[in-house]
């Protein structure tokens, strides 16, 4: 009976974060608040078209030559030529040195797959190290291609505060050669950055094991609002391991353009200085279309075509660059916001996190229990990690917020001294 050949799958239980959006989306009572899934909200709660994007999206339908077409297999040269830009710089050596090779991805997940498949093809042995914490979905996509996962310590919860010594020592500790995989700016789901003289560190210390750097950068102008200044540890690595290592860049255009569901990325690789690179680069490049091909066969044309558009066209460049200053600086706003409050409540502990953190997120340090508490007596949903994703605060839910983190902590701590 073909019915058996399935008796044995296991029920797997719902994604953590869609599991959430579901829960929120049932949930009847008016004063719900999704600081759940990271998604840029504007001040009345609701998803924002960026206007940069209304703009370019009206160009390209104006356009009589629009169509939709396949696109090639590594995707719209005008999309991959300047998110390299953007992100390695337009003075960068690389670049000019033309030791960069640029495939379009599936969003920054895409471009995750796309180097844990090469990473299976050509170095299935190397460790691949992860912060502690991540993002959910980082171990998932590298072991899912049967790649050996570690991890570095980068949180020290005692202190809310990066644990740059633990993250040293792992780097030390690792077999040589080991894939290392950052966060460029905008730490999901810590909201803590190295800052510039511990990237140097990190670095430096990647340097001097030949490890291989690999850039996960799904916030670009999140973290400042500046592309340059959230580009600053990707530039730094790729200068710093020009004659050392490869250096993999996963870009994402899902929170700095607001393109989330038209999965628009890049997947970026930085060759080392070398003679041999007239050889290698095309060489490298058709193992990637190779890769592409089978699994997508090409990638989706139309936020591409928006996302090109934006960086291509200067007046429309210089609206989006002001579009990602309206989504952090309203994002710090509520950081500062949602602080004030609860010192004002006089809650329990110190709540300065909120705002030296930066990007989408705030660990908050609530535990589990109290996230819980918060969902079923405030209707305050986020992650069990006591991750918020701050975009979803706004003027009218920020005091509420701040009251039901109150009680929830007040709760607990009574609890706790029973
Ligand atoms: N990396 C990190 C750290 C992320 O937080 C995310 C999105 N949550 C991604 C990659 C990928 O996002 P997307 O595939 O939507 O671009």
């Amino acid at each position: 009976m073909s019915a058996a050949l399935f008796n044995d799958i296991e029920l797997l239980p719902p994604d953590a974060l869609f599991g959430i959006k579901q829960r929120y989306g049932q949930d009847q009572r008016t004063t719900k608040v999704d600081l759940g899934i990271g998604a840029y909200r504007d001040d009345k709660g609701k998803p924002w078209v960026l206007p940069s994007v209304k703009a370019a999206e009206k160009l390209i339908h104006g356009d009589s030559s629009y169509n939709h077409e396949y696109l090639g297999i590594t995707g719209l040269p005008t999309l991959t030529s300047n998110a390299a830009k953007i992100i390695f710089g337009t003075q960068s050596n690389a670049l000019q040195e033309d030791r960069v090779i640029s495939v379009q991805s599936l969003s920054g997940t895409g471009a995750l797959h796309i180097s844990a498949k090469f990473f299976s093809k050509f170095f299935p042995d190397k460790l691949v190290y992860l912060s502690k914490p991540t993002w959910a979905n980082h171990m998932a996509i590298f072991e899912n291609q049967g790649l050996k996962t570690a991890t570095y310590p980068y949180w020290a919860n005692e202190t809310k505060s990066l644990d740059l010594d633990g993250f040293l020592s792992a780097i030390q500790k690792a077999p040589e050669g080991s894939i290392f995989v950052l966060h460029s700016c905008a730490h999901n789901p810590t909201g803590l950055d190295p800052t510039s003289e511990e990237w140097v560190q990190i670095v430096d210390a990647i340097a001097s094991k030949n490890h291989i750097a690999l850039f996960d950068t799904a916030y670009q102008g999140f973290a400042t609002g500046d592309l340059d200044k959230d580009a600053y540890a990707v530039r730094l690595g790729v200068e710093k391991l020009a004659t050392v290592s490869p250096v993999f860049v996963c870009q994402s255009f899902a929170k700095n353009a607001g393109m989330y569901g038209e999965r628009v990325g890049c997947f970026h690789l930085a060759l080392t200085k070398q003679a041999q690179n007239k050889t290698i680069k095309p060489a490298v490049t058709s193992q990637l279309a190779k890769i592409i091909r089978s699994e997508v066969s090409n990638p989706p044309a139309y936020g591409a075509k928006i996302v090109a558009k934006l960086l291509e066209t200067p007046e429309l460049t210089e609206q989006w660059h002001k579009d990602m200053v309206t989504m952090s600086s309203r994002i710090t706003k509520m950081r500062h916001a949602l602080r004030d409050h609860l010192v004002k409540l006089g809650t329990p502990g110190n709540w300065d996190h909120i705002v030296n953190q930066c990007g989408m997120f705030s660990f908050t340090g609530l535990t589990p229990q109290m996230v819980k508490r918060l969902e079923e007596t405030h209707a305050v949903y986020l992650v069990a990690s006591g991750r918020a994703s701050i975009a979803g605060l706004n003027q009218g839910n920020v005091e509420y917020v701040a009251k039901a983190i109150d009680e929830v902590v007040r709760f607990y701590a009574t609890e706790a001294k029973l």
